[in-house]
């Protein structure tokens, strides 16, 4: 009983919506809406039916075991704490539930075979995140020089990744990694981040996936700087720092191209490796603040995209032959929803742009 309550929650917050806007959506009121989800009130199979149709999911959905996993979120990783309201944050973890049971799901009968290992490396006094960083780019063999596809690379790792809206540009990614073995780590990316920030988010995410078991005060500052060696080593990018001036835009735009790196980004990694003093990298900020680019910057970055559920989906049709209902069902999804949330072309949003062709 307490179950089926969960999931009804489950699914609403994840839409952000409130008691009151699920109740007007399954025509019913807000008062059998929190009975139901307090476990006050057996839904009976009209009323399951109502709900299921207003929350898009399959009835069963609704009467599954919501026997939440013990998921450890590793981090909700914010930009500006300020703007998260509860409900967005309520929003963010149900998503994050929810994907992670479609992808375990989808996975039945299936195990990954990761091309390359990693597991969680505690952060020491001799050893700080950069270190860490140094260390499996080393055990992975990867060549110097800009990573070319990052998410690839982190794929290969078994690190499950996927784009999801949040509802709110807040906030750029959220991973986990349950205990329990067997259970892939799993990487969820706003779909509304810039290219331009995709790689270091992912290179972040990964970091506090390496490192972090529980939150603490310096998780932010140490996934970064875990980012910053894991994208651009020291020894490699230094000397393409040294001498930076804070009007040398142009240098840093050729930088972003070649390393897939915002300016931004780049400007915070001369800031640590202290190829600018901490007079030119508040310059720096003013200028990016006056310019408008901290919100958004010239210059494109290729994006990446996921391959690793795709491949699970395919392997399910190819091996077990499942057609994309019997898929949706492994989701929990209805049919609709799954082809919405793993057909379409993950991290677009959707539609492409129209053309105009313009003549004399
Ligand atoms: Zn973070």
């Amino acid at each position: 009983m307490a179950a089926r309550q969960s999931m009804v929650t489950l699914m609403r917050e994840a839409r952000g919506w409130t008691q009151t806007q699920l109740a007007a959506n399954a025509v019913m009121s807000q008062a059998v809406i929190s009975k139901v989800e307090t476990g006050a009130l057996e839904l009976d199979p009209e009323r399951l039916a109502r709900l299921a149709h207003a929350l898009d999911c399959p009835p069963d959905f609704l009467e599954r075991s919501a026997d939440l996993p013990s998921i450890e979120i590793t981090c909700l990783h914010r930009r500006r704490a300020s703007t998260m309201t509860v409900n967005t944050m309520k929003r963010i973890e149900a998503v994050t539930h929810l994907s992670r049971i479609s992808v375990e799901g989808l996975l039945s009968g299936i195990e990954l075979a990761p091309a390359r290992t990693f597991e969680r490396i505690e952060i020491m006094d001799d050893r700080g995140p950069a270190a860490i960083a140094g260390e499996l780019r080393r055990r992975w063999s990867t060549p110097n020089g800009p990573i070319r596809n990052l998410i690839g690379l982190v794929e290969s790792a078994g690190v499950v990744i996927v784009f999801r809206s949040f509802g709110t540009t807040g906030q750029d990614a959220v991973s986990t990694w349950p205990e329990d073995p067997g259970r892939p780590p799993m990487m969820l990316i706003n779909t509304d981040l810039p290219s331009d920030r995709l790689r270091f988010t992912v290179a972040h995410e990964f970091g506090h996936l390496v490192m972090h078991r529980l939150p603490t005060d310096n998780q932010e500052a140490e996934a970064n700087s875990f980012a910053g060696e894991f994208l651009a080593p020291a020894d490699e990018i230094r000397h393409e720092l040294e001498g930076l001036r804070t009007s040398d835009f142009r240098r840093l735009m050729a930088l972003k191209i070649e390393w897939g790196m915002s300016m931004a980004a780049l400007i915070r990694r001369a800031h640590d490796l202290e190829t600018i003093t901490d007079r030119q990298y508040r310059e720096f900020q003013v200028r990016l603040g006056k310019l408008g680019w901290r919100t958004s910057e010239p210059g494109d970055v290729a994006r990446e995209s996921p391959s690793i559920v795709n491949k699970i989906i395919a392997l399910q049709r190819r091996e077990h032959e499942y057609s994309d209902d019997e898929l949706a069902r492994l989701a929990g999804m209805t049919e609709p929803a799954f082809q919405r949330y793993f057909l379409a072309d993950p991290g677009s949003s959707g539609q492409p742009p129209l053309r105009l062709d313009l003549h004399e």
